[in-house]
C-alpha cells in the first residue's frame, strides 16, 4: 500500500465515523416515530431519524398538535435538518409555523407543484380555519415552504426518494420512498383504517397513483398520512377497495347523511371528521347529477 492510498484509506474511514455515509462500513439503520391527533382527523407527522439527525414530515393543523409535534423532536434528542411538506391540504401545514419558530433556520421543503399549490390555496386555508375552529387555536401566519431542488432527501446518506404523485388525494403531492429500508412515508396517498378525504373529485386518478406504487420496489413499512401506523404494503390494496366501494356510496346516496352512516356501517374507522367534512364537499362539488 502506498502512502498515498493508506492516507485515503484513513480518510474515508475518519469521514465514515463522522458522517456515515453510504457504502462505508454498516448502513444508517433509520427509524421512524410519529405524533397523530385525535380521532377527528387521525393526521400523522413522522419524524425519521438516523444516529443524530432527523427529518421532519408534515406539520399538523391545529397550533397545539404542532406544540406536541416540537415537543416529540426535542425528545428525540436529534438534531432536525429539514421539514418535508408531502402536500397542501392545512391539516398537514398549518402547524409548520409553530414548528418553524421552534427550530429557527430549519429548512421547510416541499415540490415545486405542493408550493405552488400551497402559495396559492394557503391563506384562504388559513383565514377559514381561524374562523371555523378558533383564532387562537391555528397558528398566526403561514410558514415559509420553498422548493425542493433535488429528486431526493438524504439524511445520513440514506436516500428518501421523492416521488411525485398528482391528482389523487390532492392536486399535487410527494411520498418518500426509502428503498434500502424498503419504507414508504407516503402522504395522504395511503389512510390506514382511517376514512379517506373524498373532496377532490379525482378518486379515479388517486387508484392509478396507488398502482403506480408496485413499481417502486419493495415496500415492508407504510407510514400513513393518516390513521393507524405502521401499516404493511398490503394498506395499498384496502385503500382501492375503500376507493372502489365508498365512492359509488356516496354517488347513490340521497343525502350527506345518509352517504356518511352507509361507509360507516362498511368500515368503522378512525377520522370522523375526515368523513363528515369531505362527505359535505363532496355532495357540493363531486356529485354527478
Ligand atoms: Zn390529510
Amino acid at each position: 500500500m502506498t502512502l498515498r492510498t493508506h492516507l485515503l484509506g484513513a480518510l474515508c474511514g475518519a469521514l465514515c465515523s463522522l458522517f456515515f455515509v453510504a457504502g462505508c462500513g454498516s448502513p444508517v439503520q433509520l427509524s421512524v416515530s410519529n405524533y397523530q391527533s385525535d380521532a377527528t382527523f387521525a393526521v400523522n407527522s413522522y419524524l425519521i431519524s438516523g444516529e443524530n439527525d432527523a427529518i421532519l414530515v408534515d406539520g399538523q393543523f391545529t397550533r397545539g398538535d404542532a406544540e406536541k409535534v416540537v415537543t416529540m423532536i426535542n425528545a428525540s434528542g436529534k438534531t432536525l435538518r429539514s421539514i418535508f411538506l408531502t402536500h397542501a391540504h392545512p391539516d398537514h401545514y398549518l402547524g409548520l409555523d409553530v414548528i418553524a419558530a421552534a427550530f429557527p433556520g430549519v429548512p421547510i421543503v416541499a415540490t415545486a407543484e405542493v408550493v405552488a399549490e400551497f402559495k396559492a390555496k394557503g391563506p384562504d386555508a388559513l383565514a377559514s380555519a381561524k374562523t371555523n375552529f378558533g383564532a387562537a387555536n391555528i397558528a398566526d401566519k403561514l410558514a415559509t415552504v420553498t422548493v425542493l431542488s433535488d429528486d431526493k432527501l438524504i439524511l445520513e446518506g440514506e436516500e428518501l426518494q421523492v416521488v411525485k404523485l398528482s391528482d389523487g388525494e390532492s392536486p399535487s403531492a410527494a411520498a418518500l420512498y426509502g428503498s434500502r429500508q424498503k419504507l414508504l412515508i407516503s402522504g395522504d396517498l395511503l389512510y390506514h383504517r382511517a376514512y379517506l378525504w373524498l373532496a377532490e373529485c379525482k378518486s379515479d386518478a388517486w387508484v392509478s397513483n396507488l398502482r403506480s406504487l408496485s413499481r417502486l420496489g419493495p415496500i415492508e413499512q407504510v407510514y400513513p398520512g393518516h390513521g393507524a401506523a405502521p401499516a404493511t404494503a398490503s394498506v395499498i390494496d384496502e385503500n382501492i377497495e375503500y376507493l372502489g366501494t365508498v365512492v359509488p356510496i356516496l354517488q347513490s346516496a340521497n343525502s350527506v347523511s345518509d352517504a356518511i352512516a352507509k361507509v360507516k356501517q362498511r368500515y368503522n374507522y378512525t377520522g370522523g371528521g375526515l368523513l363528515d367534512y369531505s362527505t359535505q364537499i363532496y355532495f357540493s362539488a363531486c356529485k354527478k347529477p
